[in-house]
């Protein structure tokens, strides 16, 4: 099989080669590469020291990123390229890294310490693929298969736990059933993995086109990683506008909205208060009020335990508070959001809301017109460039100050009033005719 490689990596490995070193490309690019994907990076795995490999490469640009497990980085053509020694892991005695590695001129050692078949592959453009662990074989049958014994292997990092469950979610293979029976036997582990490389698998995991049927096979994993989420699963929703409990009305909603992380971290969240507020009247029907406000305690709580940056914990908070807000498909309530949350943050809105509804009772379909009425009314808006906040306003304070408002907390107050009445249509938003507004409204 041939595989199309960047210049630049080519460039990369015929240099290690003319000084006699072994030089593959390997892991994730090989893998992709054979299911026809567009690898994200191109790593190079070889039987050269660090100090070899920049002897090798002189007169380019490296960068010293992992000395230590004998990692350097080129730079070329403005593209990093990753270059690692041949590598065999020592003992790992916390779950999470070895104690120590050791180089090695091994290229099957190398690529035994590495977490699944499909991810243990090695290319060179004149030897073709290396595929010592049935890689290939696991690739076509679309099996996800940790190297080796998979106790063993998610015993000695259990980060690989995640990794397994996040290219389930990325590609929608299955987890071959002793890699699988060990990442729920070993799932506690989770717990001693540094909340940073937690965040940067569920991430991707979080993204992927096949997070909610993983979830859903995992749901022990999701609830070992957010035990405060687990009540979703038995809790039950007697009510007219449902069909499935809060779990599986969770996971039909994330399968509905796109993979953005916001929406998914959004939509995971969005329901996890329900379990707290629910309440049966007498006709049996089940209510959970206030429920948005207490997913965003529960949200809040993950978010800062996993070390979400401010923006992503923020604003997935905002979503998760506003995902009920009750829609109304007239130009004005358009408006008034617009100039609430902003365009970004209310089109989020409106994703989160068609994606709650499809995955609530088939007879509210309906509702989904709404959501696109709302749409189209704020792509008009904007395209029309209507006025919906102060800063499109025809007029401004300094124009109030000249009109003889005095200055002080009353001209923001009448600026407000000005651009309710623009958004409302009461008055056309030119500087005569809310000065004339003004003069009608405010003496
Ligand atoms: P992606 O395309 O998402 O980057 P990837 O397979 O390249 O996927 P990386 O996290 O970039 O994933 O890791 C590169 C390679 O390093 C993997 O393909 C695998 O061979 C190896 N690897 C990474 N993390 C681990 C781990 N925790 N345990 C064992 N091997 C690992
Ligand atoms: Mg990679």
């Amino acid at each position: 099989m041939e595989i199309s490689i960047p210049k630049e990596a080519l460039c990369l490995l015929k240099q290690l080669n003319d000084q006699g070193w072994e030089a593959y490309l390997v892991g994730g690019c090989v893998r992709d590469c054979v299911l026809g994907l567009t690898p994200d990076d191109w790593d190079i795995t070889t039987s050269a020291l660090p100090h070899q490999i920049k002897s090798a490469l002189s007169g380019m640009r490296i960068l010293d990123t992992g000395l230590k497990h004998g990692t350097v980085t080129a730079i070329l053509d403005g593209k990093a390229f990753e270059i690692t020694t041949y590598r065999r892991d020592g003992v790992y005695l916390d779950h999470r890294r070895p104690e120590q590695v050791s180089f090695t001129h091994s290229l099957k050692e190398d690529l035994a310490r590495r977490d699944f078949t499909m991810n243990a592959m090695a290319y060179h453009p004149t030897y073709g693929i290396v595929d010592v662990f049935g890689g290939l074989d696991d690739l076509s049958h679309k099996t996800i298969r940790c190297v080796g014994i998979p106790a063993k292997r998610l015993q000695e990092d259990a980060l690989r736990i995640l990794r397994a469950l996040r290219f389930a979610s990325k590609l929608g293979f299955s987890i071959e059933s002793t890699t699988a029976h060990a990442i729920l036997k070993y799932k506690e582990l989770l717990s001693v993995i540094a909340a940073e490389r937690l965040q940067n698998e569920l991430k991707k995991l979080l993204c992927g086109p096949y997070c909610a049927t993983v979830f859903r096979e995992f749901s022990g994993i999701c609830f070992e990683l957010f035990p405060e989420i687990s009540p979703m699963l038995e809790c039950q929703q007697n009510h007219p506008y449902h069909i499935y409990s809060v779990w599986e009305h969770t996971l039909h909603a994330l399968e509905a909205i796109e993979p953005q992380l916001l929406l998914r971290l959004a939509m995971l969240f969005h329901d996890s208060g329900k379990p707290f507020t629910k309440t049966t009247d007498e006709n049996g029907i089940d209510h959970f009020r206030g429920h948005a406000q207490h997913s965003v305690r529960v949200a809040n709580n993950i978010l800062h335990r996993l070390k979400f940056d401010r923006h992503t914990h923020e604003q997935t908070l905002k979503l998760i508070q506003y995902h009920d807000l009750p829609l109304t498909p007239t130009l004005p309530w358009v408006k008034r959001q617009l100039n609430r949350f902003g365009p970004e943050t209310f089109l989020q809105l409106l994703s989160i809301h068609r994606a709650d509804i499809l995955a609530q009772h088939p007879s509210l379909k309906h509702r989904l017109a709404i959501v696109e009425q709302c749409r189209g009314l704020m792509e008009q808006i904007l395209e029309q460039q209507q006025c919906f906040s102060l800063r499109h306003l025809a007029v401004n304070g300094h124009d109030l100050l000249s009109y003889g408002i005095p200055a002080g907390k009353q001209i923001g107050q009448i600026l407000h009033q000005l651009l309710e009445a623009v958004i409302h249509g009461s008055c056309s938003n030119t500087k005569e005719d809310l000065l004339q507004y003004l003069c009608d409204h405010f003496q």
